[in-house]
């Protein structure tokens, strides 16, 4: 290890170490191939933004659990809560004798959330399900059955968010039929695609592909999240939105990888003034515990019958206290801000880094939320997964946890924890900086 570096990360052996090859033997016999892992390293711990392995190193984590963990690992808060729910009571089932906590997070998500009228809030367990719920609600809101999703967009893994998911490999293949009513925008990609990233092409597809009034919502990440943290243009957003409005579509804004303040926001909406229909979230809101939210406009939130929304463990009342922690923890340590600071440190790194190696074609993000896109050479900008394959290993054999993204592969992405400091952020950026200089 370089001497330069501070001391967060401590590897006592090389990564893989002899306790996670254990573990990975026991677990190739008990668990599917299908579940795949970014790297080969066993938890045993983990605090702020550093997590332990089970051989006893220390590696920087800039993947925060894919954006869970802005509040960082086993926030003290978070735990604090949790576990006083837990000693109170761990579940009833909203749906069979329902709590506050439910209630106060509702109350909670329906203040923060973009959009300055009347609101309701629903809790489920995962993106993938607040993204399937959102799609019942509008569909029972306006009668009508079409979806239109993008090109490069990730929603989920269920079959209805599977069937909105673009990236075929490997969410897709071989997972069909798919849902059906389910059609696909280009994305405002603008280093991939300019052509067709106008509103123009937005009035056109409602003439080729399907008819607006039978289109009950258009689904949009902000800022692409698996698809390689692409950002929409603030103009093609407006068209977007007064197309939708002008043609009684409903706009889902899918914030579940954006949300509570990635991007230097708390809601990457308020970059772009966005007052959406319906906005989902997830990940980062309950500390790493798995909750979920549709929140939205009450009168088309109150659409659905009664017993048409829920779920057994939708809204559990450990999750939901997490929640309330976790969001007070945000609100309270001015993680948003510090979100924009990060931000702006890892954007100086990452266009330092444009500068001295000609494989990256493109630095870009918003907030903290910030990437690299490798390609083959500058002029073809030909995507070049083996090679970013090989940075994300290097990666975490020096110790930095981070992942990678796009629909080609080729894309380096940034998620670590909002409490990060100063030390580590600048040490993980050392590492990654030393991983892009041997690849
Ligand atoms: N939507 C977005 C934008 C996501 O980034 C993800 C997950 O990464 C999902 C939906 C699905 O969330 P989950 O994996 O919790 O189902």
């Amino acid at each position: 290890m370089s001497t330069t570096r501070a001391a967060s990360i401590r590897l006592k052996t090389a990564l893989p170490g002899p306790r996670s090859l254990e573990l990975a033997a026991r677990r190739d016999a008990a668990v599917p191939k299908g579940v795949g892992h970014a790297t080969p390293i066993y938890a045993a711990s983990a605090r702020g933004a550093l997590l332990t392995d089970v051989d006893g190193n220390v590696l920087i984590d800039f993947a925060g659990g894919i954006g869970t963990l802005n509040v960082g690992h086993a926030n003290p808060d978070v735990v604090r809560a949790a576990a006083a729910q837990l000693e109170r009571f761990t579940h009833t089932c909203f749906s069979v004798a329902p709590y506050e906590g439910y209630v106060a997070l509702a109350e909670k998500l329906n203040a923060i959330a973009p959009g300055r009228g009347p609101k309701k809030t629903m809790l489920v367990n995962s993106g993938a399900e607040a993204l399937e719920n959102a799609v019942k609600i509008a569909r029972r809101a306006t009668g009508r059955e079409g979806v239109v999703v993008f090109e490069h967009a990730f929603h989920g893994r269920t079959l209805l968010t599977m069937s909105m998911t673009s990236k075929v490999q490997p969410y897709k293949h071989g997972f069909g039929p798919f849902a059906p009513e389910v059609y696909r925008l280009p994305y405002p990609y603008e280093y991939r695609d300019r052509a067709r990233a106008s509103a123009a092409f937005l009035e056109e597809f409602f003439l080729t592909h399907v008819a607006s009034d039978r289109v009950a919502c258009v689904v949009i990440e902000l800022v692409l999240g698996e698809g390689g943290f692409v950002v929409a243009p603030r103009e093609y957003v407006d068209g977007l939105a007064r197309i939708c409005r002008e043609r009684g579509i409903l706009l889902v804004v899918d914030e579940v990888q954006t949300g509570f303040g990635r991007t230097g926001r708390l809601f990457a909406c308020e970059h772009y003034g966005l007052e959406p229909d319906l906005v989902t979230i997830a990940k980062s809101m309950a500390g790493g515990l798995p909750l979920s939210a549709v929140t939205g406009r009450a009168d088309v939130m109150d659409a659905a019958q009664v017993g048409g929304l829920g779920g057994t463990y939708s809204g559990n009342p450990v999750a939901c206290a997490a929640a309330l922690a976790a969001i007070a923890y945000i609100q309270e340590h001015e993680l948003v801000e510090r979100a924009a600071v990060i931000g702006r440190a890892v954007e100086t790194r990452f266009r330092s880094f444009a500068e001295r190696f000609a494989f990256i074609g493109e630095a870009r993000g918003l907030g903290a939320m910030r990437a690299l896109e490798i390609v083959k050479d500058r002029e073809s900008r030909e995507p070049d997964k083996a090679h970013t394959d090989r940075v994300l290993r290097r990666a975490y054999e020096k110790g930095l946890l981070v992942l990678g993204a796009g629909t080609f592969g080729n894309v380096i992405r940034t998620l670590m924890p909002l409490v990060i400091t100063d030390d580590e952020l600048t040490e993980g950026l050392d590492v990654l900086e030393h991983a892009l200089a041997a690849s």
